[in-house]
């Protein structure tokens, strides 16, 4: 619709609700009442208790499917969408026209991001103690993201197994030349028992530091033993981080029983692996975060995010990882859309693009909104993954837990009724307006299996249950409006230094 189209691209240039009205002749602003009355505001009812709210919030996204809808399109339509790539432009415009189609006012914000292309990636065991003649294995592996290349022709060399980043040193006099295999488990029963959070970030900094470590005692290449469970032989990628004070030397993830088997040989003598991982590293992109506001109805100046990142590695569709949590951020801002429920302040919905490969998206909406921080009241970010809500995690000053009953007492009804204060942002996304000590919070989902598929070619839509979708929407978009419509602002921490990623 033509006034549609209007309003958008008026909002587009950055005015807030109020002004448009100004900005538009009186005689169109009653058309546009007249043939958008239910989504039209303000109309909720009058001293409406926030209580009463939250559970029509509640009531109302546990029977939405629009965000699991939105999911799927993102999953089966595009697919895996790692920035710089056409998929990750698609997504950026498929999420940015579905909140439109929904009547929301979307804008996109410019954000530069890496460019990192896989390419060809094999290994193979060609000598080792009892090898048959002319026989060599195949190993799976992924190149992890960030990783330079071989040569074309890929390289050869000795392994050195090891366990820690102790026995490396300890054994540093063995390293040059060699492939060091990180032979690091990842740690199935924390995860079984509700600690997978913990799990993954005991092996994932091998993951991200092991390629530095290795090439310090002069190694040429290093392998990792893939962070995450359900060993299916799958590898899983993700991203790494050069030392700049040293040389980079190739780097991938081994299928945990490729490694097990790998160590298993090296104990028994010299053990001998061609590797060929050919990924470019092109010129950084221009892409965007989608943005989309739902107005608030007193300071529609101040901002409560509600979030998720749209890219995701290029193994599979993202469906996890963050499919879930961008859709049920987007369904969110929808449902209150839908029932017409302004909060005091405007409830942000933000679609982070590049977090898997450095949070190009975070910084640059950081950057940009750094002079008046003041307005950013709080930020949730979703990126745990889609098993069943439990709760929420809150990153704030001790005492304002208290002023959470209300919202949780609205939560126990569908379950979530953890509230866990945590001493870390809310997600990687929103760890930048963390750092400057803007409350972050995040809900608090199962995540026992997430790591089962997180980043491997396994991360597809199967694997998501559509009532935990409906169940995030409910609980993002409560945690939202209640942030969002307390008289006084979440009380912030003092300002920390951002966390090195
Ligand atoms: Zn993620």
């Amino acid at each position: 619709m033509r006034v549609g189209r209007l309003l958008r691209s008026v909002n587009e240039l950055g005015y807030t609700p109020r002004m448009r009205f100004s900005l538009i002749a009186l005689p169109t602003a009653l058309i546009i009442i007249l043939l958008n009355a239910p989504a039209a505001w303000p109309q909720e009812a009058p001293g409406e208790g926030v209580a009463t709210a939250l559970g029509r919030i509640r009531d109302a996204g546990l029977k939405d499917d629009w965000a699991y809808q939105r999911l799927a399109d993102l999953c089966d339509k595009i697919g895996a969408r790692l920035s710089g790539s056409p998929q990750a432009d698609a997504a950026v415009e498929q999420i940015a026209a579905a909140l439109r189609a929904a009547g929301l006012n979307v804008s996109l914000q410019p954000v530069k991001v890496p460019h990192w292309v896989r390419g060809e990636e094999q290994a193979e065991i060609i000598e080792y103690p009892g090898r048959p003649a002319g026989v060599t294995q195949h190993l799976h592996l992924t190149t992890l993201g960030g990783s330079v290349a071989t040569p074309v022709q890929g390289i050869s060399g000795q392994v050195l197994v090891v366990h820690s980043f102790d026995e490396l040193r300890a054994r540093e006099g063995e390293a040059r030349g060699k492939i060091v295999v990180f032979d690091v488990p990842y740690n199935e029963t924390l995860a079984v028992n509700g600690r997978a959070g913990t799990a993954y970030g005991q092996g994932v900094v091998y993951r991200a530091q092991g390629a530095s470590a290795a090439a310090r005692v002069g190694a040429t290449a290093a392998l990792v033993r893939t962070v995450g469970g359900a060993n299916y032989r799958l590898p899983h990628t993700g991203e790494m981080n050069y030392d700049p004070k040293l040389p980079k030397i190739p780097t991938a993830a081994l299928s945990a029983e490729d490694a097990m088997w790998v160590a298993r040989l090296a104990a028994e003598g010299p053990v001998t692996l061609r590797l060929k991982l050919l990924p470019q590293t092109l010129p950084d992109v221009e892409s965007h975060n989608v943005i989309a506001d739902w107005p608030g109805r007193e300071r529609p100046e101040e901002v409560v995010i509600v979030s998720g990142h749209l890219d995701s590695w290029d193994l599979a569709q993202g469906a996890i990882d963050d499919g879930a949590g961008v859709t049920s951020a987007m369904g969110a801002v929808r449902l209150l859309q839908t029932l017409g429920l302004h909060a005091r302040r405007t409830i942000r919905f933000v679609g982070w693009m590049s977090e898997e490969n450095g949070s190009a998206g975070g910084q640059a909406y950081f950057n940009l909104n750094s002079a008046a921080l003041e307005r950013q009241i709080a930020a949730i970010e979703s990126d745990n993954g889609a098993g069943r809500p439990l709760g929420i995690s809150a990153h704030v000053p001790p005492a304002a837990l208290a002023q959470f009953t209300p919202l949780m007492a609205a939560l126990s009804p569908m379950g979530a009724t953890l509230l866990d204060r945590r001493e870390e942002p809310g997600g990687s996304d929103v760890e930048f307006l963390d750092a400057a000590g803007v409350p972050t919070l995040a809900p608090i989902v199962d995540t026992r299996t997430y790591f089962d598929y997180h980043h491997s070619a396994a991360d597809t839509l199967d694997k998501i249950e559509p009532d935990n979708i409906r169940r995030q929407v409910a609980l993002m978009a409560m945690m939202a409006y209640f942030v969002a419509e307390m008289p006084e602002a979440l009380p912030r921490l003092p300002p920390s230094k951002p966390r090195v990623r």
